[in-house]
């Protein structure tokens, strides 16, 4: 079978998400939470753009509210980074961010079989990026009640799109 460009990239989110999940030891960096259902992979600087999309160190394990919350204050994770990693690697990372990649068919089977078979830059299994007790109580000091709210609004705004999905269909037959 045939893939298109789009269905790809779905594929390896997919599996790049495991992996990322795996790697942080099934733990939000920025919270603790490492209930499973609710954990994600996170991504520092948007996954709109091909150059940091599938890029280890853009990413990381992160739960449904930190993840939404970061969409309206980038702040907290912008924050871990930097502590986790150096400004320079924030920079680093941010020029990256900021280059224009588009892959194509033959880049993505290339990163799927290296997200496979845990090749460089995702032979990184053994990494464990673990929360920071500093953002952990920045967090839970006074932003919890900030992320739920967002996770909340995320998830009726996911619902909402599902029923008008929906409603659409049925006026079709
Ligand atoms: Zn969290």
């Amino acid at each position: 079978m045939k893939r298109s460009p789009a269905s790809f990239r779905k594929l390896i989110d997919k599996k790049f998400s495991l992996l990322v999940r795996e790697r942080d030891g099934w733990t939000c960096v920025l919270c603790g939470e490492s209930y499973r259902p609710v954990l994600s992979a996170g991504h520092l600087f948007s996954r709109g753009a091909d150059s940091t999309r599938f890029d280890p160190l853009n990413v990381f394990c992160q739960c449904g509210a930190c993840n939404g919350y970061h969409e309206i204050n980038p702040h907290i994770f912008t924050l871990w980074f930097i502590r986790q990693f150096s400004l320079e690697a924030y920079e680093a990372l941010n020029v990256k961010h900021r280059t224009l990649a588009h892959y194509k068919a033959p880049d993505l089977v290339e990163i799927l079989g290296a997200i496979e078979e845990r090749k460089s830059p995702y032979s990184i299994v053994a990494v464990w990026y673990k929360p920071d007790p500093f953002i952990t109580r920045l967090v839970r000091a006074g932003e919890r009640l900030k992320r739920e709210e967002a996770a909340l609004e995320i998830r009726k705004h996911g619902l909402e799109s599902r029923l008008s999905h929906i409603k659409n269909s049925a006026s079709v037959v």
